[in-house]
């Protein structure tokens, strides 16, 4: 028996870096799973090559949600995990953050997540169960200079996560945040981990995540919503200038 065998998993921002992690390790342990984005090539590639369905969608607009869940409802009948994985970061100090890149990467990663949050909830209700994973970050636990907005997103993320994980559990839907440190993908290809102090000594890989998104998604973790759960290398925990030797 596989870890989510036969469930129906919706993935964000699935085409690349950690969510085609997820999408890859969900069809290994068993489910079916719809792969969405906005980068249509790689991601319908990766459906394809995995037999799984790809769908274009845009996180930041209800009317894609609405779609996309009819369609995977009109396919499986059923929904039973919502990864809100799509993301974006942009890097800026206090005084030269632009209002219009602020406002995106809120409506991408904080709106995008309420409202698959809110899109998900409608047939999971129906059902009387579901887990929702949403992608936060080491940065929705403690600040990170010149990454305002996205700071300020994924603490949304990690808010939303409880206040909805609250609301939802008596009809069986959990809800749970993932936590992220120095992973390597696109979005940190021009960062050093060796500079970051990571008590592991290595930055995280999409495996390493996709790991923790599978336990949440499974009903091996079926007592767990509204909480926080770190894939960081033990990099919040610690401060550079307590490294001994
Ligand atoms: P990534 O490689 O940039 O992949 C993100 C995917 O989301 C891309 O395919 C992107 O498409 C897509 N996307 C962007 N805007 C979208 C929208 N409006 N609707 C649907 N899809 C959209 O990012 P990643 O590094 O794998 O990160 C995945 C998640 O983990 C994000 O939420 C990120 O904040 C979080 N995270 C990452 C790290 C890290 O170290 N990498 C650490 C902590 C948390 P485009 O390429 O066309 O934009």
């Amino acid at each position: 028996m596989n870890a989510v065998d036969g469930k129906v998993a919706l993935v964000t921002g699935g085409g690349r870096g950690i969510g085609e992690a997820i999408v890859r390790a969900l069809v290994r342990e068993g489910a079916v799973v719809v792969v969405s984005d906005v980068l249509d090539e790689p991601a319908a590639a990766l459906a394809d090559e995995l037999g799984q369905t790809f769908l274009h969608h845009d996180v930041t607009d209800p009317v894609s949600w609405r779609s996309t869940v009819d369609a995977v409802m009109a396919a499986h009948g059923r929904l039973d995990v919502l990864v809100n994985n799509a993301g974006i970061a942009t890097s800026a100090s206090v005084r030269s953050q632009e209002l219009d890149e602020w406002n995106r990467v809120l409506e991408v990663n904080l709106t995008g997540t309420f409202l698959g949050i809110q899109a998900a909830a409608r047939v999971m209700r129906e059902q009387g169960s579901g887990s929702i994973v949403n992608l936060s970050s080491v940065d929705g636990l403690r600040g990170n200079a010149a990454l305002h907005a996205y700071t300020a997103s994924k603490f949304g993320v990690t808010g939303i996560t409880k206040s909805t994980g609250i609301e939802l559990g008596r009809f069986g839907i959990r809800v749970n945040s993932v936590h992220p440190g120095f992973i390597r993908t696109a979005m940190t290809a021009h960062l050093d981990p060796a500079a970051f102090g990571i008590p592991l000594a290595r930055a995280g890989t999409s495996e390493d995540v996709a790991e923790m998104v599978v336990f949440l998604a499974s009903d091996a973790s079926g007592y767990s919503t509204a909480s926080e759960f770190v894939v960081d290398g033990g990099i919040t925990a610690s401060l550079p200038h307590t490294t001994a030797g």
